[in-house]
């Protein structure tokens, strides 16, 4: 019965244009799709999604306001400086598109229940609001860290920063189990530049329907009660969906599957899988010392190398010939992987991540422990509940040398101390896993969210 209220019904999605917020509102789309909604999704032309691989659904394409010289040279700029300027420029296409999209529905017998959308994108409240239509946002990130936003502007107040290395790893008193020293990172190049952005999220966030989450309760139940407490509005902790809906259909970028069959020749939990996702990026030094790491470890590898990923470089130009060789010898360097087929591989032994939330999920869906090397944002606190509370990997405290690298590697794929990691990990993938499975907690939040949906 409820499903076949569900059928008359339209939900329309705008996911943020990164890699790890479409996957997971592509995600959300099919969690819908599966449970009766019809889903459009409106995409700024940067990044815009692979509509073929998502034939069921109905794809809209705005102007975001980038040249074209601005997208070709997107994989080597700052993300933050190009959401920000989309975010200036998108607003009337947006408006203009979801107002057509309304009145298609008018004449139709389905009718639009919803817009969600990323909670980066600081114009959509007030649109959906002046065309009367019901606002929720879906959060790519742990619950822990977006509660922290209306405090982030208080905590770099406090003047953290700098920070005497003796106090480098005490707690953040307003934000545990965040270290002093992982608070640079957070506020980066930005500083004081970011409140005005993080005050317009959590107003727009208070104002929406509630907030979708990509987590579930077995890994922050007190995160999400706080949730609701500081937003004051319904939340859906839903995820993780991973097993079910694979990320892989929603990829921006060409995945190398020749990874598999290279995965196939190698021995159990023998390879370490390296990748930093869609938007880190490293200096040449670092990237050396890296492949250095890699190398000495005399541990099996598949490395994704993003072009872009150094800086300064096209792609793995700064490695000499000879260190390619010695690479080559033990490992395998591609472009972009298909990630989550590869953390499932039974060759994989071992994560060597920037924490980004859905590497981090996805790591932990397939049981594979983790090194950590987070690059800044949620990536500090995704890394402390991994090494600290979790403790289902080793953190690398910013120490990108060869010989950390070496150790942390031998550490978590051939000593017992990995051992132990290993079984700790397996403790919270069965957790995790029983949240989706029927009955299970996110299992029941997808249908609250549902009916939710349905009531709107
Ligand atoms: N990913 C992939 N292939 C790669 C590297 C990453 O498919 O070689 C996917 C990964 O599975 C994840 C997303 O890209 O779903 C990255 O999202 P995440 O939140 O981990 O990091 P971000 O890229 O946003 O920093």
């Amino acid at each position: 019965m409820e499903e076949e209220k569900r059928k008359g019904l339209r939900v329309v999605l705008f996911p943020l244009p990164l890699q790890g917020c479409i996957n997971p509102m592509l995600q959300l789309a099919n969690i819908l799709h599966s449970r009766g909604f019809s889903i459009t999704v409106i995409h700024t032309r940067f990044n815009a999604p692979r509509a073929s691989s998502h034939p069921l659904f109905t794809f809209l394409q705005i102007q975001d306001g980038l040249s074209d010289a601005e997208i070709r040279d997107a994989p080597t700029s700052n993300v933050m400086s190009l959401l920000a300027q989309i975010n200036l420029s998108a607003e009337s296409p947006f408006l203009d598109c979801l107002n057509k999209v309304l009145l298609e529905s008018k004449d139709s017998s389905e009718k639009v229940s919803c817009l969600i959308d990323d909670c980066g994108w600081l114009f959509t409240q007030t649109v959906s609001e002046s065309l009367k239509l019901p606002r929720m946002v879906l959060c790519t990130f742990k619950a822990t860290f977006f509660n922290a936003y209306p405090t982030l502007p208080l905590i770099r107040a406090k003047g953290y920063i700098p920070l005497p290395d003796s106090e480098a790893e005490d707690s953040v008193p307003e934000f545990p189990p965040l270290q002093k020293r992982d608070l640079s990172k957070i506020f980066g190049e930005f500083g004081e530049k970011l409140d005005p952005f993080l005050l317009v999220v959590v107003e727009t966030t208070m104002n929406s329907s509630g907030i979708i989450y990509m987590s579930c309760e077995e890994l922050e139940k007190d995160s999400l009660t706080l949730s609701n407490e500081i937003f004051r509005v319904p939340i859906f902790a839903i995820g993780p969906f991973h097993s079910y809906f694979s990320a892989a259909s929603s990829s921006l970028f060409t995945q190398d599957e020749t990874c598999i069959p290279w995965l196939d020749s190698q021995e159990d939990k023998s390879v370490i899988y390296v990748s930093l996702g869609s938007v880190v990026n490293i200096t040449e030094t670092e990237f050396l010392e890296i492949a250095c790491g890699l190398s000495n470890s005399k541990q099996p590898f598949l490395w994704v190398i993003r072009p872009g990923l150094v800086l300064g470089a096209k792609w793995i130009e700064p490695l000499s010939e000879g260190l390619v060789r010695s690479l080559e010898e033990k490992g395998k360097i591609v472009k972009w992987a298909p990630q989550q087929e590869v953390l499932a591989h039974r060759a994989v032994g071992g994560f060597l991540t920037h924490n980004g939330w859905n590497s981090t999920l996805e790591s932990i869906c397939e049981g594979v422990p983790m090194i950590c090397l987070p690059g800044g944002w949620d990536q500090m606190l995704n890394s402390r509940f991994v090494s600290d509370i979790w403790k289902v990997g080793v953190h690398l405290e910013g120490r990108i040398e060869k010989k950390e690298i070496e150790k942390a590697v031998r550490m978590l794929m051939v000593e017992s101390e990995g051992e132990k990691i290993r079984e700790r990990m397996k403790v919270l993938k069965d957790e995790v896993e029983r949240s989706v499975k029927h009955g299970g907690s996110s299992f029941r939040s997808i249908e609250t969210l549902s009916n939710y949906l349905l009531s709107l």
